[in-house]
């Protein structure tokens, strides 16, 4: 291969490596994310140029219907809502799990590689991961599509079984790499890898899919790095090592925000209701208000959080919590948004929408940062927010959300809560906060009714 093209193919590598280490770090903060994420995408089309140049490349024509296939499927999977991104991601790591073990097992299979003990010990790694990452992923796009049961599927001795599941396939690879030629073996490896990843994923509740997915993510990467290796692909083994620790990362960022432990959130089949809770209910009051008892209220309080929820953006009522926001800022009181962690459905889902929306991002505060200002707050508006809201996270040892840290808002004078009913939310469960004396329910759709108490102020609602 001529000099020149080895060098270029090696410049675009490098290229897309430093621009993949600056995207993540980029994408960690608001003001900066974008740009990461034209980063990433620069990066990617490098390594593209890069990987095209290849020598080992003698004819275009099947990458060209992989591309085109390819972005058939990766334009529309683009455009889906923003609420139904953890599953879309999901689906990602599926296809990239499902590449990483058809090329492990084209490395295996083909007649020209004489594979090593140590090629065999890495590509065992690859197609185990790939594979339980492969059925897993879809498992967990699955339940979040709600295509499949969010209930924790159960039975006694799971763990034992998935445990003595994934010591066979152990066992297997051990018994490869002293022999890789044992093609039947291989095969049955991924097919118990397979099955495992589907084993893992039942036991899991709908509510930690997305730690799962976020662990799911980072075993995709760690399978590139391992297909890296087995490639001879230096960039592979970079861009698979950061996907593999920034999973890992994002899994023990949002394990902690939901307070669980890793082992709790795998083995602990969270998200099983409580059983009988709704038949113990007894009679209680819940007071509720009109949008405009609502302004009146708002428009005469000193501190004013607001806490926006899913249901904020299954609305699509950023815009509109915008002009409250101008409305209520322009009459002197002091407005900020409390964003819990786990809000939304997916990491960062409110302060994406909030920043679509154009509000300041000093007006965003953490969880740890506001907790202790709501004791000093006249009102907490809570707009579509149900789960991270509920006390019973903080009294309830029987709540199944027991021990989540949730934003204080029952510590503020008065609490407000815009949604459509006393439905509940994601974990299925009721929420005390709504009888509490203090709450006033504002019954509706989040776009709708913030509008109203907008034209409240703009003095244009109904007397
Ligand atoms: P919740 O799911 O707890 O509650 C959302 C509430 O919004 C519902 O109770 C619903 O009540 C209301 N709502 C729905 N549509 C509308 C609408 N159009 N207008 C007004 N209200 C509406 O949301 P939270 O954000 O409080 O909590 C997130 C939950 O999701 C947590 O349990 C979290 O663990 C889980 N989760 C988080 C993920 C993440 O990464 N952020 C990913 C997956 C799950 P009603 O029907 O009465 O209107």
């Amino acid at each position: 291969m001529p000099l020149t093209t080895d060098l270029l193919i090696q410049a675009f590598y490098l290229g897309a490596a430093v621009l993949f280490i600056l995207a993540l770090k980029w994408i960690s903060a608001p003001t900066t994310a974008q740009r990461g994420v034209h980063a990433g995408e620069i990066g990617m089309l490098l390594a593209i140029c890069g990987t095209l140049l290849h020598h080992g490349i003698i004819d275009y024509k099947w990458i060209a219907i992989g591309l085109v296939l390819g972005s058939i499927i990766g334009v529309p999977l683009g455009r889906v809502q923003m609420t139904a991104v953890p599953q879309r991601t999901a689906l990602s790591h599926a296809f990239g799990a499902l590449c990483v073990t058809l090329v492990g097992t084209a490395e295996y299979f083909l007649p020209s590689s004489d594979i090593s003990q140590t090629l065999m010990a890495v590509l065992a790694i690859e197609v185990i991961l790939g594979s339980l990452t492969f059925t897993g992923s879809l498992m967990a796009a699955g339940k979040l599509q709600e295509v499949l049961p969010q209930r924790p599927i159960v039975y006694r001795g799971q763990n034992l079984v998935n445990f003595l599941m994934m010591a066979a396939a152990v066992g297997i690879a051990a018994s490869l790499i002293l022999n890789p030629a044992q093609p039947v073996l291989f095969l049955l490896m991924i097919a118990i890898a397979l099955i495992f990843g589907v084993a893992l994923i039942i036991p899991i509740g709908g509510a930690d899919m997305p730690t799962v997915i976020s662990l799911l993510n980072s075993y995709a990467g760690l399978s590139a790095a391992a297909m890296g290796f087995v490639l001879d692909s230096k960039l592979l083994i970079i861009a698979g090592a950061l996907d593999g620790s920034s999973g890992f990362i994002l899994s023990v960022i949002m394990s902690k925000a939901m307070n669980r432990s890793f082992t709790n959130v795998l083995f602990g089949a969270f998200g099983q209701v409580q059983a009988g809770a709704a038949a113990q209910e007894e009679e209680r009051t819940v007071r509720s208000a009109t949008p405009e008892e609502a302004a009146a209220i708002l428009g005469s309080a000193n501190k004013v959080v607001i806490v926006p929820g899913y249901g904020m953006a299954v609305a699509q009522a950023q815009h509109k919590v915008r002009e409250l926001y101008d409305a209520l800022s322009k009459r002197g009181v002091n407005v900020h948004f409390a964003i819990h962690p786990v809000a939304g459905r997916m990491p960062g889902h409110m302060n994406v929408l909030l920043a679509e929306a154009d509000i300041p991002y000093d007006k965003l505060l953490d969880m740890e940062d506001v907790n202790g200002d709501f004791p000093q707050t006249d009102v907490a508006l809570i707009i579509g927010a149900n789960d991270v809201t509920n006390p019973a996270a903080r009294t309830d040892t029987t709540s199944p959300i027991y021990g989540m840290p949730i934003l204080d808002v029952d510590k503020s004078r008065t609490v407000m809560v815009i949604k459509r009913s006393m439905s509940p939310g994601f974990a299925g469960i009721d929420n005390p906060l709504y009888y509490d004396n203090k709450t006033l329910m504002l019954f509706g759709d989040a776009k709708s009714f913030t509008g109203s108490i907008v034209r409240e102020f703009s003095g244009g609602g109904h007397h």
